[in-house]
């Protein structure tokens, strides 16, 4: 298939012989995951450049240093956890810079902040509140759990005809309580998303992730790890042999694809030509760059927006459920009121078996009721937001990846995680280095996807309602 311009022009795709020279100049822009492993497989064989809008390498991969005096430590706000079943190729590419993960304890709570409604899923946390052992209503929220999971299975492969997820539990007739306290909760803790999206929400992608990822079962879970060090060990491990080809706090402002190369104009550096660019921003910030997007670049890049998330790395536990026993790794918080997108708090002591005297947080979208005495750092992110026109975009990549010398990766095109973002720069780089290492099984086509996280094994409420 051949995308075009606005002018209907034929766009000239790369891959065939003609186009092919060896070395290249390639620029890439940004560098998370996605731009660090384009980089990372490229520089070898091309010239590359290395464009980064922020004063630092990793994207999401943010690692803060801490020191109290007492202590340093190595806190992961951004990127955190992976598993041992569906990153085969980020866990390969840890192998490959000799980089070391640790084990880490997944779990999930959901509590309302008064103490009123709060259970985690593990056997003393399911009912840390006593009158849940003899209430009706909570015992049939984790009745209801087991019927999900036996449902829910029947929408994966169906993307394309399949329900939103609000459609779908209102007609199979889940109660108010399991949707609100339980499976929303849940599905938006995983994707960051608002729990109002989750009405519009791709009921399939949801279903194919969960069973994918082992949320579907109560055996059979993927183990969870994190990089030994923090995050950043990997950054820094992987930047090594190319960190002179990056320019910092140089955002690109404009991508200009003309018949000879690619023009990039970033603050702070000459306007520079290439012979190829990889895109490794978000799709909302790949459009905005492109100085002639095609159609197809418009339709692809545009329906899959990202939404922001605030992050507050603190060590304020009282965003955290009431009774210890309900403590978990990801806390969900139910918010009264408006919806003020995902509210977690991540427990990162029990995440990244941190050595410390204190106990560290990362809560999103709560910022104003953490103690500014306990805050540490406030960071923007964003997250994408997937719809049924996203995911169906998702599937048109290759309409537009590797056309007009310009490449694009994120974990946007995959569910949103580390893998995903590995995958699509695998993919990407194999187009302009045909024979270079494919992806590696049991990874799925970018149209099929990659991803993560998933609560604890062995505890979940299915298990306690049996
Ligand atoms: C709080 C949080 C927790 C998460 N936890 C996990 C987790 O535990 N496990 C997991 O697998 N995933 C997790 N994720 C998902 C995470 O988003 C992905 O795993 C992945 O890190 C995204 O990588 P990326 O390369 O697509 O984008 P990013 O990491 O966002 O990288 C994009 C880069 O492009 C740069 N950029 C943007 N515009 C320009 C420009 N004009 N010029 C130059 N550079 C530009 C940005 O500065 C950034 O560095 C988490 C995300 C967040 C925010």
């Amino acid at each position: 298939m051949r995308a075009s311009g606005e002018s209907g022009e034929p766009r000239q795709p790369i891959g065939g012989r003609a186009r092919i020279q060896l070395p290249m100049k390639i620029a890439i822009v940004g560098t998370g995951i996605s731009g660090l492993v384009a980089a990372h497989r490229l520089h070898p064989e091309h010239e590359i450049v290395v464009y980064e809008a922020a004063d630092r390498l990793g994207g999401h991969t943010n690692t803060v240093r801490v020191n109290t005096g007492a202590e340093s430590l190595a806190i992961d706000t951004g990127f955190i956890v992976f598993n041992d079943r569906n990153y085969p190729n980020f866990e390969a590419l840890l192998e490959q810079i000799g980089v070391a993960s640790q084990p880490s304890h997944m779990g999930f709570s959901v509590s309302d902040g008064k103490g009123v409604f709060e259970y985690s899923g593990t056997p003393r946390g399911i009912f840390a509140r006593r009158s849940h052992l003899v209430s009706p209503s909570f015992l049939g929220m984790l009745r209801e759990w087991r019927r999900f999971n036996r449902e829910a299975r029947a929408l994966i492969g169906i993307n394309g005809t399949a329900p939103s997820l609000g459609h779908w539990l209102e007609q199979r007739g889940f109660s108010q309580r399991f949707i609100e306290r339980l499976i929303v909760p849940q599905a938006s803790a995983v994707w960051s998303a608002d729990p109002e999206q989750m009405w519009s929400f791709p009921a399939s992608f949801m279903a194919e992730f969960f069973e994918n990822h082992g949320m579907f079962s109560l055996r059979d879970r993927p183990a969870w790890r994190t990089v030994a060090g923090g995050s950043a060990s990997y950054v820094e491990a992987i930047s090594a042999p190319w960190r002179e080809r990056v320019r910092l706090s140089a955002p690109v402002r404009r991508i200009e694809r003309h018949a000879d190369g690619v023009r990039i104009e970033a603050d702070g550096c000459e306007s520079e030509e290439f012979d190829e660019v990889v895109i490794a921003t978000h799709s909302d910030q790949a459009l905005a760059l492109l100085g002639d997007p095609s159609q197809a670049e418009r339709e692809i890049l545009g329906a899959i927006p990202y939404q922001p998330n605030e992050a507050v790395l603190h060590t304020d536990a009282s965003l955290m459920p009431r009774r210890r026993a309900a403590w978990a790794s990801w806390n969900f918080h139910l918010a009264e009121g408006p919806s003020r997108g995902s509210t977690v708090t991540y427990w990162m002591n029990k995440l990244q078996n941190l050595d410390a005297e204190r106990q560290y947080f990362v809560t999103l979208n709560r910022g104003e009721e953490i103690d500014p005495a306990k805050t540490i750092r406030r960071i923007e992110y964003s997250h994408p937001m997937f719809t049924a026109a996203g995911v169906a975009a998702q599937a048109r990549h290759h309409e537009i990846s590797g056309f007009d010398r310009t490449h694009y990766c994120g974990a946007y095109w995959g569910w949103g995680f580390h893998e995903d973002g590995v995958v699509s720069a695998i993919r990407a780089c194999a187009r302009i280095t045909p024979g270079a290492s494919p992806v590696l099984p049991p990874s799925r086509d970018v149209s099929e996807l990659t991803g993560a996280i998933g609560p604890e094994s062995s505890d979940t409420p299915e298990a306690l309602a049996a």
